[in-house]
């Protein structure tokens, strides 16, 4: 292999997997140059809680303190049914032998971006680079982009989402596959979640059947992430009245449905909720599959950016430690795929009244 130095690596994305990928990178002496279509990155609102392998990733890139300062600890989720009676509360669960380990840290999508995006050096985020083809000559790949530039590279990292044109091209081509539920996110005050927002940085989750609506405490911003899941028709941008809205949130308690209606109804953000079948191959010797590109999976297990996080770090983690690139891409592949695909399985269960745990993950894991 070309010295760590001397490799030409194209990040395909400045997603929370590309950025994430790019800092793991650089945290390991290993430049990468990370290309973006959108002319400027963004996120949109809503909350995700960092787990404790993805804090250890910031403690690796040194930037633990500054998801500190942008996030909060919680200890608890909780499930509640439509007629606001408790059903579980659980602490977060311990997946390893280190006890301590029994915390998710919530932060909101924008800030975890900005956090990230923030350590990649200056002249390594190219945006406004939409790539229209990669072409695998074996040992390196060419990049082409639709503004009429080409590069070359001896590692591309595809990090491109869900509908990952690069994926589609160099691989398998796959679709995202409809869960039959919308995602409606928005952001509200702390006040306005009319008691329905714990103040003790519990996640809580309303369910009335396989529906769901978050409540995810962002104290450092004194707002509250809600996120409600509801069935609805395939649409990658739904046009849905305040109306529809409330209808389909008739099994929720009044108070749950009132904080939606005193929302600002254009303030909430819908997306229908989609993922991917397992895809067998995620690596060639040169291009690899990282974060939704390879296994996008359903919020339900609020796994999918924390994935494609350790994904940026084990795939640093791989070329830091081989000869080749061929042969990282294939410790990291085989690293990541079965815990990766394990939570797109986990993730197709939704919160019921009927849950036991608000992880089922725990069965897979030796608890501590
Ligand atoms: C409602 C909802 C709630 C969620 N909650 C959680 C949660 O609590 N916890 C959690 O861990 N995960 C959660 N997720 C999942 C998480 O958001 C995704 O898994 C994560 O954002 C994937 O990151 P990514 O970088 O792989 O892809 P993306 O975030 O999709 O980024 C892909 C990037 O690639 C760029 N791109 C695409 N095509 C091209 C191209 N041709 N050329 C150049 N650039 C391109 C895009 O513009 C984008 O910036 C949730 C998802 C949803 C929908």
């Amino acid at each position: 292999m070309k010295t760590k130095n001397d490799l030409r690596i194209a990040i395909i994305g400045g997603g929370i997997g590309g950025a994430s990928a790019a800092v793991a990178l650089n945290a390991k002496g290993i430049r990468a140059d990370v290309y973006e279509q959108a002319p400027e990155l963004g996120e949109v609102g809503a909350g995700v809680g960092v787990r404790p392998p993805t804090v250890r990733c910031f403690k690796e890139w040194g930037l633990f303190e500054s998801l500190e300062k942008v996030s909060t600890l919680s200890k608890h989720m909780e499930i509640i049914a439509g007629d606001d009676h408790l059903l579980i509360k659980e602490a977060w669960p311990v997946l390893t032998d280190d006890t301590s380990e029994a915390f998710a840290r919530l932060i909101h999508r924008a800030d975890l971006l900005d956090t990230i995006v923030g350590a990649i050096p200056e002249g390594q985020l190219h945006l406004d680079h939409r790539c229209e083809a990669v072409i695998d000559h074996g040992d390196y790949a060419e990049v082409k982009f639709a503004n009429g530039k080409t590069i070359e590279a001896d590692l591309v990292i595809a990090a491109d989402g869900i509908r990952s044109p690069v994926r589609n091209s160099v691989f398998e081509s796959v679709q995202p596959v409809f869960s039959g539920y919308l995602a409606h996110r928005v952001l509200i005050n702390t006040e306005e979640s009319l008691g329905m927002a714990s103040d003790e940085n519990i996640l809580r989750i309303y369910v009335d059947g396989d529906n769901s609506c978050y409540f995810l405490p962002l104290h450092n911003r004194n707002q509250i992430s809600v996120d409600v899941t509801v069935p609805g028709k395939f649409e990658w941008r739904p046009e849905i009245t305040q109306q529809d809205l409330l209808e389909s949130m008739q099994g929720f308690g009044p108070t749950v449905r009132k904080v939606i209606e005193n929302t600002k109804f254009e303030d909430i953000v819908s997306r229908p909720l989609c993922d991917l079948e397992p895809i067998d191959k995620w690596t060639t010797n040169t291009v690899a599959l990282i974060g939704d590109a390879a296994h996008a999976m359903l919020h339900n297990q609020g796994q999918g950016a924390n994935m494609a996080m350790q994904d940026g770090e084990a795939l640093a983690k791989a070329l830091a430690e081989s000869d080749s690139v061929a042969e990282a891409l294939q410790k990291y592949e085989e690293a990541r795929k079965p815990i990766a695909q394990l939570y797109q399985k986990l993730s197709r269960m939704f919160p019921t009244e009927q849950a036991e745990t608000a992880f089922p993950e725990k069965a897979h894991f030796s608890e501590a």
